[in-house]
């Protein structure tokens, strides 16, 4: 793989920093990804991030973070317009966010895309939050085009990431959901979500789902629990080691795929991906935030 490219929306992230003021950052399911990518990839794998966001000086830092964290940036900039924004608080310990971003301007990230940056042994990536954002035209040509590109040659990753309220309704999110899980080569769902809105028993119900969707390779990740990793007929887990001090889940479904998918284009069998995914997502709950510094995980 020469380029890995994530599709999405990043925010800016306002976190508190306990002294009574907020810090500024940015961070968004996909663009974190991106940047988990960055860390744990070879210098030579391009990293790149598309969106759409604004003309205003915080979509210009946006984009200058991007390329200081070494993500090339794609970015449609529309006039008059500008980033979401979520804010965190924290009562009692437990984070919670408020988000702002129904106007933002990665709403229109697909109104005009007619390509995908990507060619054959590449890696695209895109989650059930990038299909939520779009309007209906949007997401049905986000999802021409990766399904133009994987019968290209490029390998298109997809995780559910479920958020019932960025939907009309669970129906509406589970119908278009099914649709991103039929153009991906690599679905990976986390299991709780897929059982509170799925319905699913257990995570082999849900990996039968995404395969008989069309995913040949679904991952489903279960907390502390073991991934389930299906790949057509064969079946196989990986049990993440225990993590004693979980600070902050935040991000751990999102650096479980950077790493993931990293080890598999250089590579790595599925159990072995599956391993850098835990160990990175290990090291990403023991502290607070959903960027955090990291070492790149040692293949096993
Ligand atoms: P998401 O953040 O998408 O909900 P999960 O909670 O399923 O994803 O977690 C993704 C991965 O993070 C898991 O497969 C596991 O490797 C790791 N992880 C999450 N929670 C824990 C935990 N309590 N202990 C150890 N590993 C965890």
């Amino acid at each position: 793989m020469s380029r890995f490219l994530a599709v999405g929306e990043c925010m800016i992230e306002m976190a508190p920093d306990g002294a009574g003021k907020f810090v500024m950052g940015f961070a968004g399911d996909t663009f974190n990804t991106a940047w988990y990518a960055r860390q744990v990839a070879p210098p030579n794998v391009e990293i790149a991030y598309l969106s759409a966001v604004g003309t205003d000086k915080p979509s210009d830092d946006m984009a200058a973070f991007m390329r200081e964290a070494g993500i090339v940036p794609h970015l449609r900039r529309r006039a008059d317009q500008t980033v979401g924004l979520y804010l965190v608080s924290l009562e009692e310990g437990e984070r919670t966010f408020s988000y702002w971003r129904s106007a933002a301007a990665a709403r229109t990230l697909a109104d005009d895309l007619d390509s995908l940056p990507v060619g054959a042994g590449d890696t695209v990536f895109f989650s059930g939050i990038t299909l939520a954002i779009l309007p209906e035209a949007g997401r049905r040509r986000l999802l021409e085009l990766m399904a133009r590109v994987r019968s290209d040659g490029v390998t298109v990753a997809f995780d559910p990431n479920l958020r019932p309220r960025l939907w009309q309704g669970t129906e509406d999110m589970c119908r278009w959901i099914t649709r991103g899980a039929a153009v991906a080569d690599i679905a990976l769902p986390s299991f709780e979500d897929e059982a509170a809105y799925f319905g699913d028993a257990d995570t082999d119900v849900t990996a039968e789902r995404y395969s008989e969707a069309g995913a040949g390779l679904v991952v489903v990740k279960d907390g502390p629990k073991p991934v389930l990793i299906r790949a057509g007929r064969a079946r196989e887990t990986v049990a993440p080691d225990c993590v004693a001090d979980v600070v902050d889940t935040t991000a751990a479904g999102d650096s479980f795929n950077a790493a993931f998918l990293m080890a598999l284009a250089d590579g790595g069998s599925h159990a072995e991906a599956a391993r850098a995914g835990c160990a990175l997502s290990a090291q990403v709950i023991g502290r607070r935030g959903a960027l955090v510094p990291v070492q790149a995980p040692v293949r096993t």
